[in-house]
């Protein structure tokens, strides 16, 4: 049987009730780490790995860090995704009897950082929960400790509508009940990247009684106790920081489905991941950090009703209006910190007096501010304004107490001014005094001795002391000090005096800096006091920040403020907000657009690299910038207002993830298909392009219809299937248009131009040329070419892949075995509904007909 020292065994018995995390085991002043936990530790975090004697037993694998420098370890092991415990020892060792008693005081995990420096400035940090009822329904809360935030939102959709909601949030853990199917737990894990963690205690703490107030379902309250629960098991401290939980009605918003919030790329670009390139990084020019994390939090949900769009609307055209005055208030908004962060601190009770002056300087900046806004003289922006109320008492209580330039420590002084506090002033008081004395004695001794080089000194082993160097010995009386401390070429000396007022300043300082300290805590308990207020005024900060970002980049970029319509969208002169900005020597071609009663459904042709889908795009993206109440690009808009919007836009990445593009497609339009009102906008780029000619065309053909007859959703089509353009014959609210692109000279000129009808001729060759292939195999693709439109029968080479569905129509002599088998497996395939099957469904049948071939 395994023996260990009692220390291990103490290690052990911690460990064992924190398997999912690194235990940081205290040990001096180093937090050390053993066996497994050392390997891998080691591992990511590139330090030594060593080994420990523990008992009886094989040495130990063990690593460590030092205590001062543990926190960028631990922000190493939370953004790679990891848990870290840290165990501290809770008695001094000097008393304690036999092993020094160790407990978890912390447990840091990716969604419940609180350290500024683990924190992105721009973004929220959340911790979510997920419940599962039996009724089938699914229950999110978003939590962001370090601004204590809670949103709860009601999924009825079932399990995709789940994988929707949270795909792009900035969520970095999430909590879950143990018996959530693991393949579920695989899919939040793996797609959406969070670490998963687990709580099955959803008893509701009477405690929280507030925080439930507005929940008025049993299930919202459950799911919520289950964050909860496990935020107080893993933070150890009570959370009456957090603000009661807002219910998220997701019908209230424009819902963009997961393809959608990638495809459009509206706050990360697909490929690269990054702000760089996408609406979110065109549209913020916030000037804080609350109000691009706000900004974020708008482009997520659009709002739905017109008189809120209104609403912000009328104040980035007050703002526009005034530019002088933007110029005043962007400054000024620079002076203001992260107030919503501040206030998570001081409740949370991390909050240093830096914080605090932070907190007083932004407090201070606010009648400021509300100065700046009136000059707008404009209605909207003066209500704004007038919400901006500051807790006037509470700049005052900061201004007295608070140093300007206070340390970041709040356990060794300075920190409290001077005249604040009476006792405070005694022993500052009394310490000076005593340093005064002693500046006093350096100048008598020298006199006295004759020693110019004579100087008192101070370290924390001796205290104070007389220090005299080797060559000036000689002039020394022999008894005139005690002799202390010998060292290489000087000698200190103390006196019986010295030490008496040594021990004055020192007793003074202690109580000095207790007393601050404690004066501190009462100081952080009464901000605590307004923390409702202080969050309050920095939701109204972020609002005018995000919309003078608004009026900012519209005025830059010349956008232009819609109207809203009930039947018809019209947008002149549209462009792509983000293409236009990325485009550095031609201009952008801007292209007019209308969709209304008579035309729901744009079929769009035109050669490849056209700009079909940056067409296509620009409307989805125009239509999200209008309904969080931005101007948009172009030279006139009238919006409908779009419940959702649904993309299917082939994307690079497509391959990449390891769904095959055919795949991919089907399950980006089922899901349109299955979830599109006729208030919804449907974006469709080449749906069919994944599969053979044929098969491909039906779909996309049956896909139109569908959209056509059944939903009437306003719908944009591209295709490169010019056989699809008749359709304008038979589906009434189908126009066709295309992307002009001319030859010339034997080349493709693109013009970008989007006119009506349909277009005339496939360009492909002509793009091959224009990518530099051999002109000997231009040329043998122009034969081949020239065959082809020769031959009216298609011909299923032209993908280089057979076409069942060719096939089957040719396949007329049914005495053969092989084609009767052929004919029976096609018209098993033609007599799947892919529209009501799963992606489960259609592998299953894929399966069966396989076995069947
Ligand atoms: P398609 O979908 O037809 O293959 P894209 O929409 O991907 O074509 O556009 C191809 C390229 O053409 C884009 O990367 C863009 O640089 C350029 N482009 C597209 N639309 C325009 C436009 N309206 N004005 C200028 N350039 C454009």
């Amino acid at each position: 049987m395994a023996i260990y020292t009692p220390m291990m065994e103490q290690y052990l018995k911690i460990k064992d009730e924190h398997q999912d995390a690194f235990l940081f085991f205290r040990l001096g002043d180093f937090y050390e780490m053993f066996f497994d936990d050392a390997v891998i530790a080691a591992r990511e975090l590139e330090i030594t790995l060593t080994k420990r004697d523990g008992g009886q037993h094989d040495p130990i694998p063990m690593c460590g860090v030092p205590y001062h420098s543990a926190a960028n370890y631990i922000k190493n092991l939370i953004e790679k995704g990891y848990k870290v415990a840290i165990c501290e020892q809770v008695e001094d060792p000097k008393t304690a009897k036999g092993v020094v008693k160790r407990e978890v005081v912390q447990l840091i995990t990716p969604g419940t950082v609180m350290e500024a420096t683990m924190l992105e400035e721009r973004d929220n940090n959340y911790i979510a929960s997920l419940s599962h009822f039996d009724d089938g329904s699914y229950v999110i809360v978003y939590n962001d400790l370090s601004v204590g935030e809670n949103n709860i939102a009601l999924i009825s959709g079932g399990w995709d509508a789940v994988l929707h909601e949270l795909y792009n949030q900035p969520i970095k853990e999430i909590v879950v009940a143990s018996d959530l199917p693991d393949i579920r737990k695989e899919e939040l894990h793996k797609k959406l990247n969070i670490t998963l963690s687990y709580q099955d205690e959803t008893t509701f703490n009477a405690e929280y009684r507030n925080l439930c107030a507005n929940l008025n379902d049993e299930r919202l309250v459950q799911a919520f106790s289950r964050l909860l629960n496990y935020i107080e098991d893993t933070q150890k401290r009570s959370l009456d920081h957090l603000r009661p939980a807002q219910i998220i009605k997701l019908d209230h918003y424009l819902s963009l489905d997961m393809y959608s919030k990638r495809n459009l790329e509206i706050t990360e670009t697909i490929i690269k991941k990054s702000k760089h390139g996408s609406l979110l990084w065109v549209l913020d020019r916030s000037v804080t950090a609350m109000g691009s994390r706000m900004l974020k939090k708008w482009l997520d949900r659009p709002l739905l009703k017109q008189h809120e769009i209104e609403e912000r609307l009328d104040v980035v055209e007050g703002f526009l209006q005034g530019f002088m005055e933007r110029d005043a208030l962007r400054e000024t908004l620079k002076s203001v910190y992260d107030l919503e962060r501040l206030a998570g601190r001081v409740a949370y009770g991390n909050v240093n007096a830096r914080d605090l002056i932070q907190l007083k300087q932004s407090l201070e900046n606010i009648p400021e501010l509300k100065t700046v806004l009136m000059q707008f003289d404009n209605k909207k922006i003066t209500e704004l304004s007038n919400r901006l109320s500051c807790p006037e008492n509470l700049t005052s209580l900061l201004s007295s107490s608070l140093q300007d330039d206070p340390p970041v420590s709040i356990t060794e002084g300075s920190i409290i001014k001077d005249g604040y506090h009476e006792k405070l002033d005694t022993y500052r008081e009394a310490s000076r005094n005593g340093k005064q004395w002693i500046a006093e004695l350096e100048q008598k001794e020298k006199r006295e001795t004759n020693i110019k080089s004579l100087k008192v000194g101070y370290n924390r082993v001796f205290g104070y002391y007389i220090e005299i160097t080797k060559a000036n010995l000689h002039l020394l009386p022999e008894d005139r000090y005690e002799r202390k401390q010998t060292l290489a070429n000087a000698e200190r000396y103390i006196t019986p005096e010295l030490k008496e007022k040594e021990q004055l300043i020192l007793e003074a300082e202690e109580q000095s800096v207790d007393l601050e300290y404690n004066l501190f805590l009462e100081i952080r308990d009464q901000v605590r006091e307004h923390i409702p207020e202080i969050q309050y005024l920095a939701e109204i900060v972020s609002q005018i920040d995000v919309l003078q970002g608004f009026a900012t980049v519209s005025e830059a970029n010349q956008y232009k403020r819609p109207n809203f319509s009930q039947d018809r969208l019209s947008i002149k002169n549209g462009r792509h907000p983000v293409v236009e900005q990325v485009m550095k020597h031609d201009a952008f071609v801007p292209n007019d657009i209308i969709l209304d009663q008579d035309t729901s459904i744009l079929l769009i042709t035109g050669p490849n690299m056209s700009g079909k889908s940056t067409y296509m795009r620009q409307l989805a993206l125009t239509v999200i910038m209008g309904q969080i109440g931005c101007f948009v690009p172009c030279d006139k808009a009238e919006l409908l207002l779009f419940d959702q919007i649904f993309t299917r836009i082939g994307a690079a990445d497509d391959l990449v993830s390891g769904q095959s593009t055919f795949m991919v497609e089907m399950l980006e339009a089922n899901h349109a298909i299955a979830n599109a009102t006729e208030n919804s906008l449907i974006l469709l780029d080449e749906i069919g392009r994944g599969t053979s000619t044929y098969d491909g065309m039906a779909l996309a053909q049956s896909i139109v219809e569908h959209i056509h007859d059944q939903i009437n959703a306003k719908t944009v089509f591209s295709t490169h299937y010019h056989e699809l353009t008749t359709l304008e014959e038979t589906l009434r609210r189908l126009k066709n248009i295309h992307v002009r692109a001319e030859e010339y000279e034997g080349n493709v000129v693109f013009l970008h131009q989007v006119k009506d009808g349909a277009a005339d001729q496939s360009y492909g060759i002509h793009v091959a040329k224009l990518a530099d292939l051999p002109p000997a195999l231009i040329e043998r693709a122009n034969t081949i070419l020239r065959q082809l439109e020769n031959n009216s029968e298609p011909n299923t080479f032209q993908d280089g892949q057979l076409s069942f569905f060719a096939e089957a129509d040719q396949a007329k002599p049914v005495n053969n075995p092989v084609n009767q088998s052929t004919v029976r497996l096609v018209n098993d395939l033609k007599d799947m509904n892919l529209f009501e099957m799963t992606p489960m469904d259609a592998m299953n049948a894929l399966y069966q007909l396989q076995k069947q071939a």
